[in-house]
């Protein structure tokens, strides 16, 4: 394959995705690009484009299940530090993609800015967190933005503003592009009731979800008015395994992969959760994570 002699140097094959995913699983991508800034992004996205290249674009890799049999196409990191850059506006917050939400709290936390704090223990990055509309105690990232801008999958730049932006439960319009920043209205708070904010988050976090093995966090979103991991829980799948992965014994919506999961070894649980809740209570579960093969 013959790329842009700009891109020659930066575009690598067959990269291991295992490394780049929470769920510590995924095969080699065809091709990989970390990009440093958003002339290489572009360039990158006409040369797939021209070329047919299927696209896919990685934040922290916290949602996403990669095929263990590996992509066939590009996988785009916003990796350079361009993309991580934040700086206040007054009550305003403008911020990379590819910032992670730890680092973005803690710059609100540090300048006195209340409203991310519902975001704490979130392992993503601003563009995934925006992408899917992530959200926890009831709040989400949507509600707070304000603008994104965003290059299409010709390359082209757009800037959303809140009223080209729509949100709902983990789902948002934003997925016919990429995501290259956002500013976030946020209000005047105090460092330490942001502070005890994001800690109260996060031990709450922990008593629910805590694990230390690798996982994607929730599987399935949760159904109106209702929780999957009850439903999942209430079919007594806990602790049920294929493989290397097995359900969560203490949050049945969690898949946590013991060591080299293979893919299909969570696609064969996530089926067995979906067929069971479907056979007791007739619902269909929706996965949250999303699958790339
Ligand atoms: C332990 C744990 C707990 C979690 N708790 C929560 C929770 O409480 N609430 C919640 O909502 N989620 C939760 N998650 C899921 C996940 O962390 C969030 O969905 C997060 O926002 C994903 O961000 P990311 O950067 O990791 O995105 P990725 O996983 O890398 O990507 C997710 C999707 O977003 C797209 N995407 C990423 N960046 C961009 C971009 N710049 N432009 C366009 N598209 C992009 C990807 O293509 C992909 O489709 C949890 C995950 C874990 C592991």
């Amino acid at each position: 394959m013959i790329w842009p002699k700009s891109l020659n140097k930066q575009i690598e094959t067959k990269v291991k995705l295992a490394r780049l995913m929470s769920f510590k699983v995924g095969g080699p991508a065809e091709f990989f690009l970390e990009a440093a800034d958003i002339a290489g992004l572009k360039e990158a996205l006409v040369w797939a484009r021209r070329k047919k290249v299927p696209v896919f674009i990685l934040g922290a890799g916290s949602n996403i299940l990669a095929s263990s049999s590996g992509l066939n196409g590009l996988v785009i990191k916003l990796g350079g530090e361009f993309f991580k850059h934040v700086y206040r506006d007054g009550e305003y917050l403008e911020a990379g993609a590819g910032i992670h939400l730890n680092q973005l709290m803690l710059y609100t936390k540090n300048n006195a800015l209340s409203g991310l704090e519902f975001l704490a223990g979130i392992p993503g990055t601003l563009g995934g967190a925006l992408a899917g509309n992530a959200g926890a105690w009831g709040k989400s990232v949507g509600e707070l933005a304000e603008e994104v801008r965003v290059l299409d999958y010709r390359g082209n730049p757009e800037l959303l503003s809140a009223k080209d932006l729509k949100f709902s439960y983990r789902k948002s319009n934003l997925n016919k592009y990429v995501i290259i920043s956002a500013r976030l209205k946020l209000c005047p708070g105090n460092k330490n009731t942001i502070g005890s904010r994001i800690k109260k988050y996060l031990l709450q976090r922990n008593k629910t979800q805590g694990s230390k093995l690798p996982n994607a966090g929730c599987i399935f979103k949760n159904p109106a008015k209702l929780s999957a991991g009850k439903l999942i829980d209430a079919c007594g799948l806990k602790g049920s395994s294929k493989g290397r992965a097995i359900i969560s014994g203490v949050h049945a919506n969690f898949i946590l992969n013991k060591g080299n999961a293979d893919s299909n070894d969570i696609l064969l649980l996530m089926d067995l959760m979906r067929k069971k809740v479907k056979e007791r209570f007739k619902i269909n579960l929706e996965p949250e994570i999303k699958i790339w093969r």
